[in-house]
């Protein structure tokens, strides 16, 4: 689409957008990157999962003369991105390690002829001799260079071959640069710059809110009803992620869902990569499957109608959190980050800790960065407030929807109750886990109590003033605010932190949350066709949203050609069209090709491939 004789303003890329894409307006910074790109500007974009990184340099490249090169890290990121431009009949193509030699030929051959508007292309092949001397020839749109944060070393995406990205700023001074990621820590932003010489760039950093994902965090009683339970209320027929922290408790959870009438599917490391590929595969094809997985499924899966991310066990900070959690809701619709989380929890994640390598300042930073986690699950304020202040953002107000926002959390002056706490883990000698420090406090005369001798301790039966459940609670708090360490041999016993003495010399007060009084979760096994979100049922997707069942059949239908189309074209239902395109048509009710049209999400291109087909289902269904 180069070759303009005027150069492209702004106004050219909001006509392309939406006759292209079929989106009424840009959102947030979109406009001011592809403006600023327009122009000839490297840019650094800084943006959360789902925020619309990928239009902030389609759009440029699609204007500005010359073919737009699209670094990106993963195959299946690459993969995605080109059959969802097809769709909207944008020349675009992909060279990585999945073509054939001569398929790839064949795309460098278009490349060079000028039939492709932008090139995806994994690093170590746009790094080659042959690929730059190639791109030596050719006029240029710009360079994307994707999930950039992969040139920092510190990383867990690490990519070495990034690193030799620095080479396109010499070699193509004048052709603009665009690097974006989702990574929200200020370290990675610094090393993004220095190794991509982009110091001249422009900085373009957005709010790393998810506004339409509610957090929650339960205590865990039995992880797996819970996560029932909560499925079963809100997320039938759901596309959703289950993360737990090892294969065994990956593999029997995934197989107890199943009996429960939940398409849930396993995700680790230890099945064979063709197992792997499979149960990835119908995740993104099919509607409504759970993933059960430890943390080594999600990168590279953008699948934007991710409806909800449970975490059973304790993520591994609050970063990863963020990053698991942000797998959620990419198309903007609400979506739901669930937590349980207990005591033992705690106790696991320090063992792991301990046991596992590193120096002793890398397990100090690591141990920070557990309190950090804790003390979010913890929180009797706005969940949101603390995870964006855990990354230096300031959020003015609290949100609103998360749980604690939604039923506020009473708190109570616990000091005393923590003093008794500290101290009877002092006089027990900083060797025994919660259970026997709690045993004394109540009271107990436990085998265990009377052998070792703990019935003659001073603080042998003080604790009267809160039950068991009060007391794990506060231990959980005492460690989230370092006043209690997990013993660092990871053997599961506590250890007075460094918070401890102001406590015990009554320096300091303890504010302690009332944890809500908990019903038990009373799962009962969900029906076989609800759980696959068959037709006619009212549990579709945000089945509440529809004014009632002719709207929620009509919705299914629509669902149901998608599918088709999705498996005669071979791409996932959402490259065809998101929920939310779908919603639209039930909401709006078009009765012809023009008003169809106005619907977000139907550029010309799909207007023109599935406008009549669409159209049928909502004619006839009315
Ligand atoms: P990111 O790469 O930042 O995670 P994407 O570029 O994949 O996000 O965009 C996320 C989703 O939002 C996509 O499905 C995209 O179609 C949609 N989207 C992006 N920009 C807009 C817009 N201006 N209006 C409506 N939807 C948009
Ligand atoms: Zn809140």
């Amino acid at each position: 689409m180069g070759g303009l004789t005027e150069p492209p303003t702004l106004g050219d890329a909001r006509r392309l957008l939406a006759e292209v894409f079929g989106y009424p307006d840009f959102r947030g910074a979109q406009g001011q990157v592809v403006e600023h790109v327009l122009g000839g500007g490297d840019a650094l974009v800084l943006m959360p999962t789902g925020g619309g990184k990928s239009l902030c340099y389609q759009l440029p490249a699609l204007l500005r003369p010359g073919v737009g090169v699209v670094v990106s890290p993963l195959i299946a990121l690459m993969h995605d991105q080109v059959s969802a431009l097809r769709q909207v009949g944008v020349s675009a193509a992909y060279l990585n390690s999945s073509l054939e030699p001569a398929e790839a030929r064949a795309v460098e051959r278009d490349v060079a002829d000028g039939r492709i508007d932008l090139v995806y292309v994994a690093p170590e092949r746009l790094l080659t001799p042959g690929f730059l001397s190639l791109l030596d020839r050719l006029p240029l749109s710009l360079f994307a260079i994707d999930e950039a944060h992969c040139v920092s070393a510190w990383g867990h995406d690490f990519r070495p071959e990034y690193i030799g990205l620095g080479v396109l700023a010499e070699r193509y001074p004048s052709v603009p640069r665009v690097a974006l990621t989702a990574t929200a820590d200020a370290a990675t932003r610094r090393e993004i710059v220095e190794r991509l010489h982009l110091e001249g760039a422009r900085r373009f950093v957005s709010s790393f809110d998810r506004p339409n994902i509610d957090y929650q965090v339960v205590e865990k009683v039995d992880a797996r009803r819970q996560f029932l339970a909560f499925y079963g209320e809100k997320h039938v027929g759901h596309a959703g992620i289950v993360y737990c922290l090892s294969r065994r408790s990956v593999d029997a959870t995934a197989a107890w869902l199943v009996t429960q009438g939940v398409k849930a599917l396993p995700y680790h490391a230890g099945l064979s990569s063709e197992t792997r590929r499979e149960h990835q595969e119908r995740f993104l094809r099919q509607d409504g499957v759970v993933v059960v997985a430890t943390i080594a499924f999600g990168m590279g899966i953008d699948k934007p109608d991710v409806r909800f991310v449970a975490h059973l066990d304790l993520p591994k900070s609050l970063e990863g959190y963020y990053q698991e959690t942000g797998r959620a809701g990419r198309d903007g619709e609400s979506a739901d980050a669930f937590m349980t989380y207990g005591l033992q929890d705690v106790v696991q994640v320090s063992r792991m800790l301990a046991e596992g390598g590193g120096s002793e300042a890398f397990k100090r930073v690591e141990r920070q960065r557990l309190e950090a986690l804790l003390a979010y699950c913890e929180t009797p304020g706005c969940r949101r407030q603390a995870l964006l202040g855990y990354f230096g953002e300031r959020l003015e107000e609290p949100c609103g929807h998360c749980d604690t926002c939604r039923e506020p959390i009473a708190t109570f002056d616990g000091t005393v109750a923590a003093q008794k706490l500290l101290s009877t883990v002092v006089r027990t000698g900083q060797r025994f886990g919660a259970g026997q420090v709690i045993d004394v406090l109540l009271g107990r005369a436990t085998e265990r109590v009377l052998s070792l001798g703990h019935d003659r301790l001073s603080t042998f039966g003080i604790g009267t003033e809160l039950d068991e459940r009060g007391w794990r609670s506060a231990a959980r708090q005492l460690l989230a605010n370092g006043q209690l360490l997990p013993d660092p041999d990871g053997f599961g016993g506590l250890v007075l932190g460094p918070g401890a003495a102001a406590v015990l010399r009554g320096e300091r007060t303890v504010e302690l949350r009332s944890d809500r009084e908990r019903a038990r979760p009373t799962a009962r096994r969900l029906r076989g066709p609800a759980a696959s979100g068959g037709a006619g049922g009212s549990d579709g997707p945000d089945a509440a949203a529809f004014a009632g069942p002719a709207e929620e059949a009509l919705f299914q239908a629509l669902r149901a050609l998608r599918l088709e189309i999705a498996k005669e074209q071979g791409v996932p239902p959402y490259v065809v069209f998101h929920d939310k395109t779908l919603r639209e048509m039930v909401a709006t009710a078009p009765r012809n090709l023009s008003e169809l049209a106005t619907v977000t999400g139907i550029g010309a291109a799909k207007l023109e491939r599935y406008g009549e087909r669409f159209l049928e289902v909502l004619l006839a269904e009315r």
